[in-house]
């Protein structure tokens, strides 16, 4: 699940009111025709923006961003308004060197700044956590040959000017759409497909010419086909190219998030600009041992997905957390059912609402299982039931099957006698309004999702932050004093209570 709360930290939503979504047919009578058209928008477009020559001659380009993100599907409630929070970052382009550094951040409400970062020289480079405080020491990512082409791809993204002569530059794989209307604004929509494979259609307002942003589709696990728009404005001439001093990206309608831009042109770089820094390690051989990893009796985690953790009954089976897509839950309904044939899986907790915890529910209610969940949770994962994916179109239909959802206030046992499971909900927190734990008292094992993160590398242990603290306080109110395991959703890693009483302490609690 890694990669899940990477998904989001890296997609950067956007879009455009879908009554000015209406595009006109294409005009071009060929692909050759449509490709000449759109040859000669890109060409004004280029003379808009400085000039071929003016952007070639650019050595190096840095760029500062500062804004915010409305925190879709990330926020202390399941609908809007959604929580605002910061978010920042920055790209360096040596385009003499062929070096690259991006970093990119958002805090997420009531824990903090999570960010990537990524360096690279050629085809060769790295991606990595600098805030250590979800991966850890670990290097994410090693990159070389085409693998490169992902992060490379950020720099046109980031700096229009140089998506300009890129494109340009792409060969044949540029075609024009014809006119569209954005923002209530006339445009020419072009296709381009970049060197990482991503297809977007770019846009140039009709009546200057000039280049104003781009847009690409993606499927969402929550809310099915989603239009991500990007929207650059405030242009201003930096040694005679110019460039954007704001970006808005909308995710359908909705900003998702607003960015205030600051670019400079070739500046003296550092080689350190472009070098990971000290204290990361080569990731370890991935285990190839087994997907299901049985972490006490009856109790098991799916290595695959995280923290996702599956508890065994006499006649059936739960699944703590639905992660992602449809595709995602999947894969665990399918290791699950090799596992243990010919046992159900009768119920399915996501610890929330947010994407990462339980974006996957489909696959749960086309599996006939159960959803339990708080009640002000109801709602959220009744919509989910009805999301229509046409970009990926899962089987799970809810006029044929009705989505099994129970609702649960305060505490929940699950208990056949021999196996017993128990739900509290831990909200309202500074994260989410309403929060499901789980506490296996004969195994002494408790399971959370995003109250408390220890990194999944490396074997630190952080300071709590305050988020923790409320946490700890909640445990001893349960009545919960001790345990043998803390399980977290977003890793393997199994906490121990010296280990948390320890970060506590980091954080000046003693009181657990
Ligand atoms: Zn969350
Ligand atoms: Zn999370």
């Amino acid at each position: 699940m890694k990669t899940v709360l990477l998904v989001l930290l890296l997609s950067l939503p956007f879009v455009v009111p879908a009554h000015e979504r209406a595009a006109e047919p294409a005009a071009a009578g060929s692909t050759l025709a449509s490709y000449q058209q759109a040859r000669a928008v890109l060409a004004r477009a280029i003379e808009v923006a400085g000039g071929e020559a003016a952007i070639r001659r650019l050595r190096n380009v840095s760029l500062g961003y500062t804004g915010h993100r409305n925190m879709i599907n990330q926020s202390r409630r399941a609908f809007p308004p959604w929580d605002r929070e910061p978010a920042s970052g920055s790209v360096v382009v040596d385009l003499e060197g062929e070096r690259m550094f991006a970093d990119n951040y958002t805090s997420y409400p009531g824990i903090g700044r999570f960010g990537g970062a990524w360096a690279l020289k050629g085809d060769r480079g790295v991606h990595w956590e600098p805030d250590r405080n979800h991966h850890g020491s670990e290097i994410m990512m090693n990159f070389s040959g085409k693998d490169a082409d992902g992060p490379w791809a950020f720099i046109p993204r980031w700096i229009p000017p140089l998506m300009l002569v890129d494109a340009w530059d792409g060969g044949t794989n540029l075609r024009s759409l014809g006119r569209a209307v954005r923002n209530g604004k006339p445009m020419h929509a072009l296709v381009w497909t970049q060197r990482d494979g991503a297809t977007i259609t770019m846009l140039f307002d009709t009546a200057s010419g000039a280049f104003s942003g781009y847009e690409s589709i993606h499927d969402d696990g929550v809310y099915g086909d989603v239009i991500n728009c990007i929207e650059y404005s405030g242009w201003r001439a930096i040694d005679g190219v110019y460039f954007p001093t704001r970006r808005t990206d909308w995710f359908n309608d909705e900003i998702a998030r607003d960015l205030e831009l600051r670019y400079r042109v070739d500046a003296a770089l550092a080689d350190s600009q472009f070098e990971l820094p000290s204290g990361y390690a080569q990731p370890k051989e991935t285990e190839t041992g087994e997907r299901l990893r049985e972490i006490g009796d009856g109790v098991y985690l799916d290595t695959h997905m995280g923290g996702i953790m599956i508890v065994e009954f006499d006649d059936f089976l739960a699944v703590v957390e639905c992660p992602g897509n449809y595709s995602m839950s999947h894969s665990t309904i399918a290791a699950v059912r090799e596992a243990f044939p010919g046992k159900p899986v009768r119920y399915v907790v996501p610890s929330h609402t947010h994407g990462d915890h339980g974006g996957g529910a489909r696959a749960y209610f086309h599996a006939g299982a159960t959803l339990v969940t708080t009640p002000g949770h109801v709602e959220f994962y009744r919509r989910l039931a009805r999301v229509s994916r046409t970009i990926s179109p899962d089987p799970y239909d809810a006029t044929k099957t009705s989505p099994s959802i129970e609702t649960f206030r305060d505490k929940w046992v699950i208990s056949d006698g021999s196996q017993t499971m128990v739900l509290y909900d831990i909200g309202p927190n500074a994260h989410s309004e309403e929060l499901t734990m789980v506490h296996l008292p004969r195994q002494g094992i408790v399971w959370q999702a995003d109250v408390y993160f220890s990194p999944g590398t490396g074997g630190g242990v952080n300071p709590a932050m305050p988020i923790g603290i409320d946490f700890a306080k909640k445990l001893k109110s349960l009545g919960i004093d001790d345990f043998q395991a803390l399980l977290e959703a977003h890793n393997t890693r199994i906490v121990t209570m010296e280990e948390f009483r320890r970060a506590l302490a980091l954080a000046g609690f003693r009181g657990y």
